[in-house]
């Protein structure tokens, strides 16, 4: 039976990014030895590198600004190296759920935080958006997409503070103008690669602002310096980043991504909308989420929770269980997640109705 890949993280991945990393694992590049026992600085490795910073760049039409880096340590350890090196006194941070709290919970080591806003009396199930940013706050943190509530923010900020994203769940998903931000970061394994690696988009004149001691490996300066190989980076990770990129220019690119991801967005949030059974867990349209979307039995149905996703399951529909901060289910639908499985869990969601309604 098919297995339709609804994860949230690590999540589906292109055939071909997991296909060309398979192959490359046993023969890198022709050199008959394995991607893990080459040395990065050779010249095959170091082709990667260029290409996927290069790749990158091209796919969100970076300005030249900007670099781009690829670290270890997780979005979660940016959480602490954001503030570790741009943060003077003050930051502004826009509290839109787990991940937003726990990059506040970091800043706070480094000096004032300010929760501009916070949709947490409503277990974040919209995007705020009315708040006003203090005028010495050295830059203004948000969580673009938040994986586990299901909300999204559309739309590319115009301010004049600094703006650092989190976009974990929501790189190359639709186009973004990155320069309208200082830094765009988030772990790989949710529409990029396996886990191992955070990218990090760079304003480098952002830098050299604080004057605390920045420990070597924390410091964007050594990585930008480095070209992201100042000392051993996570190859299998970079290398399967590489091929997903490719992936996704020969898909259209985000242009392209952004159309597809809007279509099959629409078809399951249709479906929630429309079947007597559930409802959405996000009721503004215009916060809900493209990457990942949430939906409850809707009231009457409640006994039903544990059966549809049971029945769901034996279907092939693997991993939609909703965060349990939230309940219900969750269907995370990344770039490479196809059409097809999405329509595959509708019918299911309409068979189940069919079956108990
Ligand atoms: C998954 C996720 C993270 C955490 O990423 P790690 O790489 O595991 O540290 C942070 N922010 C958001 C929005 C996420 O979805």
């Amino acid at each position: 039976m098919k297995k339709h890949n609804f994860y949230a993280g690590p999540s589906i991945l292109p055939n071909d990014t997991i296909k060309n990393t398979a192959e490359n694992i046993i023969d890198f590049a022709g050199t008959g030895l394995s991607l893990m026992e080459v040395s990065h600085r050779g010249k095959e490795f170091v082709a990667v590198m260029d290409e996927a910073q290069y790749l990158f760049k091209e796919l969100l039409n970076i300005p030249d600004t900007h670099d781009v880096l690829f670290l270890g340590g997780g979005a979660s350890l940016q959480f602490a190296m954001i503030p570790f090196n741009i943060m003077k006194s003050k930051a502004a941070y826009v509290n839109t759920g787990a991940w937003a709290n726990k990059a506040v919970k970091e800043a706070k080591g480094f000096g004032e935080v300010v929760e501009v806003a916070s949709s947490k009396d409503a277990n974040y199930n919209f995007f705020p958006k009315d708040y006003e940013i203090p005028t010495d706050a050295d830059y203004l943190h948000i969580t673009t997409n938040n994986t586990i509530y299901g909300t999204e923010l559309h739309t590319d900020l115009d301010i004049d503070t600094l703006l650092v994203a989190d976009m974990s769940s929501d790189i190359f998903s639709r186009p973004v103008d990155v320069s309208k931000y200082a830094i765009i970061y988030g772990g790989a394994q949710k529409n990029l690669a396996p886990s191992g690696i955070a990218f990090v988009i760079i304003r480098r004149d952002i830098l050299g602002k604080v004057d605390r001691f920045i420990p070597t490996m924390l410091d964007y300066n050594t990585h930008i310096k480095g070209g992201s190989m100042f000392n051993t980076p996570p190859v299998v990770p970079i290398f399967a980043a590489l091929q997903t990129l490719k992936w996704l220019k020969a898909q259209g690119g985000v242009e392209a991504m952004y159309k597809k991801n809007i279509e099959k967005a629409s078809i399951l949030y249709n479906e929630i909308d429309t079947n007597p059974m559930f409802k959405g867990t996000v009721v503004d349209k215009e916060d809900r989420s493209l990457m990942n979307i949430c939906w409850v039995m809707n009231e009457g149905y409640e006994q039903y929770e544990k059966e549809f996703l049971d029945f769901a399951t034996e279907k092939g529909m693997i991993g939609i269980k909703g965060h349990r901060s939230v309940g219900g289910y969750r269907a995370s639908t990344y770039n490479a997640l196809p059409k097809e499985s999405v329509e595959a869990l509708v019918a299911c969601m309409q068979e189940f109705k069919n079956l108990k309604a």
